[in-house]
């Protein structure tokens, strides 16, 4: 009998050694994040990542800015963060920086444009280019090959390419500016909303319905749903140029899948191209 228990004892003391390694594979597992967002690894993961390859990082860039009476602030630095992971994802082998989401927005007194609504921030554009500059230049001095800056904004496309051919001025590490992110909301996002029979103003510029309809496809907590008529009457004296009414999430996500398919094709392009040149070494990386 006592014999029996021991046994039973040493199976039951097995099994609890054999739970806790696994409990500790687990655990092991879990350290490891499968996430593209440098914010959420540490350190020696982004080295690992970028040793095994993971050289290529894209900054998603936003901004704080009005959009009627619909949609919240942050309409663009959302879209540019999970944009930014999706592409990344589909890409493989890279990472997505945070966002940069204070941005050239018009003048601060008297404010112009977007500043003349509450909550809207606006930078200078040679901060705004000097901030694109020193992520891309810290990203390359880490080991990363190739950096590409995803404007969801209009406005500061031209910053961003300015700020791109500085960089790249040093040789060595290429920064793009992925002018096909932003293109694709202005031209095959629209052909797919015209196929459907909306007409230009209803889609609109700013807040109408593909602004709206793509920020609902992302995050649809940003949008006021009950507020889509008076964001309609708003006009632009009220800071929307469009008719947001009809937007939904399924119209938003024509205008996801092109983003994102546009963005893809556009990288892997210029990747190749950069490949196949030799390598230049970037003068200012130190060893
Ligand atoms: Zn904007």
């Amino acid at each position: 009998m006592l014999h029996t228990n021991k046994r039973r004892q040493r199976t039951a003391f097995g099994a609890a050694i054999l739970a806790l390694g696994l409990a500790a594979s687990t655990l092991a597992a879990a350290r490891e994040p499968a996430s593209v967002y440098v914010e959420d690894l540490t350190s020696p993961e982004v080295q690992a990542r970028i040793d095994k390859g993971a050289t290529t990082v894209l900054v998603p860039i936003g901004g704080l800015e009005q959009s009627g009476p619909h949609i919240a602030l942050g309409k663009h630095n959302v879209r540019a963060r999970v944009l930014a992971g999706r592409i990344a994802q589909s890409l493989g082998s890279t990472l997505v920086a945070p966002v940069v989401a204070y941005v050239p927005e018009g003048l601060i007194t008297p404010p112009s444009g977007h500043m003349r609504f509450a909550g809207t921030v606006s930078i200078p554009d040679s901060a705004f280019e000097a901030v694109l500059e020193a992520t891309a230049r810290s990203f390359c001095q880490h080991g990363v090959r190739a950096v590409f800056f995803l404007g969801d904004h209009g406005g500061y496309q031209k910053n961003e390419e300015k700020a791109a051919a500085r960089v790249n001025r040093l040789g060595g590490c290429r920064v793009h500016a992925l002018l096909e992110y932003y293109g694709a909301t202005q031209t095959s996002y629209v052909a797919e909303l015209k196929r459907r029979g909306h007409g230009e103003a209803e889609i609109g510029l700013h807040a109408g319905l593909a602004d709206t309809a793509l920020t609902l496809a992302l995050d649809p907590a940003l949008v006021r749903t009950e507020l889509l008529a008076p964001g309609a009457r708003a006009g632009k004296a009220g800071g929307v140029a469009g008719d947001p009414t009809r937007a939904s999430t399924a119209l938003g996500q024509l205008g996801v899948d092109r983003i994102v398919a546009e963005s893809v094709a556009a990288i892997r392009a210029q990747l190749a191209t950069q490949l196949s040149k030799p390598a230049l070494q970037n003068p200012s990386r130190k060893p």
